[in-house]
């Protein structure tokens, strides 16, 4: 199923993401964890695509291993940054032969070997340039694209990264999802100009739960989140006891679920990593408001 067609829908309604490991190794026991996921039913599923695209292979026997025996709706990402036409083609290939029908089209982060390089000769150098690839593939992928509340850490401004955006969306992106927020005003602030900038398509909000004291100073390097003092308080009161801590971080999430559903937003993006635990307890949370 399409995501552009669950979306919508009526009722609360949560995704989940997934991250695929870069080593074989693992590769079964991250399998059984996606497949736990699944196996709650959330609206879809999201498997991300390694850094520099190591996990590829991976990532689209996930998302079809998901869609093919729980029949939950997967949303496989791909990125494009430094890579060659060539590879992007296969890649889409790929996806078209294995049936997946929702793309997540990302630029990738710029890893440090990457930063200093002449950027003028890639054939990708932005999300939109891997949309316009998708949408010419004629797959007819329902195609998402990343957000960020908070600017894109590369943006010089506000203005500027929301110009871009809605460019992408122009492009072919029907449905975006942010990066993860820790102050839901945040969030509001950026629908409101967005909306004002003639961005129409769904906003997925993503809410990442934290569970563990030091998830924080990752989470903070990787997106740059403002964490707000009340967030800060209580990774500080029980940031010492793994299990407080969870308990404390999967409420903090499922009270921000709460009042985005309370003000109008319908289906939230939840970066379950690969924790079913977490997911399971989250959709105990909420069982008496989802739709
Ligand atoms: P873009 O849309 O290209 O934007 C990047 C920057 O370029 C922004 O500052 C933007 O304003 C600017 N820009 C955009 N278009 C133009 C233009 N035409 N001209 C000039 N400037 C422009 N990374 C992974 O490696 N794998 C994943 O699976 C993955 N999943 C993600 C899921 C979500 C929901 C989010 C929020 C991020 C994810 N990322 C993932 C991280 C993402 O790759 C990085 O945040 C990356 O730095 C930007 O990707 P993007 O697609 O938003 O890029």
């Amino acid at each position: 199923m399409k995501i552009s067609e669950l979306l919508r829908q009526d009722g609360l309604s949560l995704s989940f993401e997934v991250f695929p490991h870069k080593t074989n190794t693992v590769f079964e026991s991250v399998k059984r964890a996606t497949e736990e996921i699944a196996a709650l039913g959330p609206a879809f599923v999201s498997v991300t695509y390694g850094a520099g695209g190591g996990t590829s292979q991976y990532t689209l026997e996930i998302a079809k291993n998901i869609k093919e025996r729980y029949g939950v709706p997967t949303l496989a990402h791909l990125t494009c940054v430094s890579s060659t036409r060539e590879l992007v083609r296969e890649r889409i290939g790929q996806m078209k032969a294995a049936g997946i029908e929702n793309v997540m089209a990302l630029r990738g982060d710029l890893t440090p070997e990457l930063e200093g390089a002449d950027r003028s000769q890639w054939p990708y150098r932005h999300a939109i340039d891997l949309i316009r690839e998708l949408k010419e593939s004629g797959a007819g992928f329902c195609i998402g694209g990343a957000c960020y509340p908070e600017v894109h850490p590369e943006s010089e401004n506000q203005r500027e990264d929301i110009l871009h955006l809605k460019e992408k969306v122009d492009a072919g992106c029907e449905f975006l999802t942010t990066q993860m927020f820790f102050d839901n005003n945040l969030l509001y602030n950026f629908l409101y100009k967005i909306r004002e900038a003639g961005i129409t398509v769904p906003v997925l909000p993503g809410i990442m739960p934290i569970t563990k004291a030091n998830q924080v100073e990752r989470a903070i390097q990787l997106s740059g989140s403002f964490m707000p003092q009340r967030f800060k308080s209580l990774v500080d009161k029980f940031g010492h006891s793994p299990d407080a801590m969870k308990q404390a971080g999967i409420a903090y999430a499922t009270d921000q679920i709460i009042d985005l559903y309370a003000n109008g937003i319908r289906t939230v993006h939840v970066y379950t990593m690969n924790n079913p635990d977490v997911a399971a307890k989250i959709l105990d949370n909420l069982s008496h408001i989802l739709g």
